[in-house]
């Protein structure tokens, strides 16, 4: 193993590099961007560009790229190389101030959901100094914002950005009526713990499904996959530890603080979780994590599969958001204080997230939506497509007694002020028990657990930062204009507490129950992905990114448009790669075993007339009449794709379309081909079974 501190961030142009390498007064104007998030000047720009180029020629880049988070879930990036002709035929290496700032890709080749014919075309990337260049493949990436000429956010990274300005902006304004007058800025932060698969490659590559969508569209579920779990793994095999280790040395090299590498409930499915940092790092993180999960994976002879739910009845992956706000003063606002002064500061911005979760639970839905993640949400295995908060007990408990003013400590008889009693301290595992929770506190951090694995980060986090943003600013215009703060504080708590404790929820999130108990407490169900988009656009939620500008109506809209033909498209390529599946290579198969069976029951009856063939003929039988369904559901699913490429009307009805009429019809045709499966002999059979893929890394 190499040096490790050595090897951490040495492809990051970081602080440490620009310390070392840019005059100090360049150094200290961009700290100053960075820090108050100010333009760049040009000519700081030029100087830091000239820097950064030669630093990554000495590392052995020979381009640069501008590195952006399009609405398609994954980064992209277009290469450009240093050179420059010189005199002579020469060439030599140069890399502009402006080349830093600002690139210019074609907006229309990515998604932008009716921007492309409201606006120009082209777009444009702007750096995020914030977040440090790298070096990967031989490129100088540097990370940066994607919008179209008009200023609309194409990307996921812009919203990001200005969702955490507003959330600093606000918090900044209640952590000033606590007297903290030296913080200047609020960030939240974030570790995103994310699951994955690793299967071998040789199975992969006789999957067309795979291939194509990234899941398994058929397969019998193996006769005892997860009850082999923990006989498989209680330690990871070789072949995985080496990948781990050698994905902690790629994520090292760029700085991410990859930190726990292990393995996960279902077989062949593993987990990365880093330490936590301020949120847009986070979220490129991230990016980079699930991009190099997959280049390492190659590296191994493995295949890392990213989607929300690869294999039916087998656990899919999830990421867990944890999320914070934190002063620059390194104060973590959640995390119950020492005195009674800092604990009121506390449960004020517990109340701000419990109010602000309540108020926009479906902007919390529609953050992790996903054809994908439909699979996941309310299949007791991740949390419901119900939004609640898990407190845990004791929390739970002195919330209630500050609302109804009672004794929390029944021995002490003392009712619990705000502001003038201390809060016990919460042992981090009296609070996280509850793994069914899809909003959980943990100790001093919330834990949003509905993600989906594959999707960026940026989504959910745009929306707590705003939706928070936006009831501290209520808070703080109450509190600004009070006589008797400590009084007024009292009173926003318990009114808060009262308003909104209908979100929190301790118990089983897997229950039924509790599903029923949720519709009478009036949350929101939105079990899929078309259920829940149309909120993107409702009043309450415009007004809110319009206010903060985060979003503005179109931009809205046009998400709201690229969500709904996302969803289609998926399911359109699913759909189409059953079809092919079933017809090419399902179909001819049991063809031929059934003819087999016939055959052999010829023969067996012309060798000796009176032999008994009930057994060969009764499979026969049956392989021939569910070939028969498989059939007949096939035409089935080809109708509705039909008539699904014919639907002329709006892109909800499309995506209702699908979810109404092509899911089903793919589920029956999965049922008939999965009941065949069991009955054919294996080496007749022309996919990898469940059981080859899931026990195929050893
Ligand atoms: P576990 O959930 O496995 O018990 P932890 O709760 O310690 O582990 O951490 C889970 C994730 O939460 C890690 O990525 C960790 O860095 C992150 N985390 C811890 N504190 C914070 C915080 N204040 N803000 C955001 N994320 C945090
Ligand atoms: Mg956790």
């Amino acid at each position: 193993m190499r040096n490790i501190p050595e090897l951490f961030g040495s492809m990051v142009f970081n602080d440490e590099v620009m310390q070392e390498r840019l005059p100090q007064e360049t150094y200290q104007a961009l700290r100053r961007t960075m820090q108050n998030g100010k333009h760049l000047d040009p000519n700081v720009a030029s100087v830091v560009a000239n820097v950064m180029k030669d630093w990554a020629i000495e590392k052995g880049a020979t381009h640069y790229t501008h590195w952006f988070q399009p609405m398609t879930g994954i980064t992209a990036e277009k290469h450009d190389s240093f050179i420059t002709p010189a005199e002579g035929g020469r060439v030599i290496m140069e890399f502009s101030g402006k080349e830093l700032i600002k690139g210019e890709p074609d907006a229309s080749s990515f998604p932008n959901g009716g921007l492309r014919s409201t606006f120009e075309a082209r777009g444009y990337t702007a750096w995020d100094p914030t977040s440090y260049a790298f070096i990967k493949d031989e490129t100088l990436c540097i990370p940066t914002a994607f919008c179209s000429f008009g200023g609309e956010a194409l990307d996921e990274k812009t919203p990001l950005l200005r969702s955490m300005e507003v959330v600093s902006k606000q918090a900044l304004r209640v952590v000033r009526l606590f007297g903290n007058e030296d913080v200047t800025m609020v960030r939240t932060t974030v570790g995103p713990e994310q699951e994955y698969f690793l299967i071998d490659k040789a199975m992969y590559d006789r999957r067309k499904d795979l291939i194509n969508t990234g899941r398994t569209l058929f397969g019998a579920r193996p006769s005892k996959g997860q009850e082999l779990d923990d006989h498989y793994f209680g330690a990871i095999k070789s072949r995985v530890s080496a990948y781990m280790r050698d994905l902690d040395e790629e994520l090292w090299k760029l700085g991410v603080l990859s930190k726990t590498e292990h393995n996960e409930a279902a077989p062949a499915q593993h987990e990365m979780a880093p330490i936590f940092t301020t949120t847009n790092i986070a979220a490129d993180h991230n990016q980079l994590a699930m991009e190099l999960m997959k280049k390492v994976a190659a590296r191994h002879g493995m295949v890392c599969l990213l989607h929300e739910k690869p294999f039916a009845g087998v656990n899919g992956s999830g990421k867990h958001n944890n999320w914070s706000l934190s002063t620059d003063t390194g104060v973590n606002l959640l995390e119950p204080g020492e005195t009674p002064h800092q604990n009121a500061q506390f449960l004020l911005f517990l109340c701000a997230v419990i109010r602000a979760v309540d108020e926009y639970q479906d902007l919390l839905r529609i953050s992790v939506a996903g054809a994908g993640n439909d699979h996941r949400l309310g299949a007791a295995e991740a949390p419901p497509a119900v939004v609640s908060i898990f407190l845990g007990d004791e929390l739970t408990a002195i919330l209630e007694a500050i609302e109804q003013g009672t004794a929390y400590d029944a021995n002490e008889k003392v009712i619990m002020k705000v502001g003038v009693h201390t809060l016990p301290r919460f042992p981090k595992d009296t609070t996280d028990r509850n793994r069914t929770s899809p909003f959980a506190f943990t100790g001093n951090k919330f834990e949003f657990r509905m993600l989906g694995s594959s999707k960026s980060v940026s989504g959910p986090n745009v929306v707590l930062n705003t939706a928070v943003a936006s009831v501290l600013d209520d808070f703080a215009t109450q509190l600004e204009g009070a006589e008797d703060f400590q009084a007024a504080l009292d009173t926003l708590i318990r009114r808060t507490i009262k308003e909104h404790k209908r979100i929190i929820f301790n118990g089983n999130g897997y229950d039924d129950a509790w599903l029923q108990e949720a519709a009478h407490r009036g949350l929101l169900n939105l079990p899929t992905t078309p259920d829940c988009l149309p909120y993107l656009v409702h009043e309450k939620n415009v007004a809110l990114y319009e206010k903060y500008r985060v979003y503005n109506a179109t931009e809205l809209r046009s998400r709201y448009e690229v969500n709904l033909e996302t969803y289609a498209k998926v399911l359109h390529i699913e759909a189409h790669t059953m079809v092919s599946m079933t017809q090419k290579d399902i179909v001819p198969a049991v063809v031929r075993y059934g003819r087999e069976l016939a055959e052999t029951i010829v023969a067996k009856k012309a060798a000796i007339a009176t032999l008994d063939c009930a057994a060969e003929e009764e499979l026969l039988t049956r392989v021939h009449t569910l070939t028969g369904t498989l059939c007949q559901n096939l035409q089935t699913l080809r109708d509705r794709l039909a008539a699904a490429d014919a639907l002329t009307g709006d892109g909800q009805m499309v995506a209702n379309f699908y979810r109404d009429e092509i899911i089903p019809a793919m589920e029956a045709l999965r049922q008939a081909a999965d009941g065949l499966e069991v009955l054919v002999a294996k080496d007749r059979w022309p996919f990898p079974s469940y059981g080859d893929i899931l026990f195929s890394v050893r």
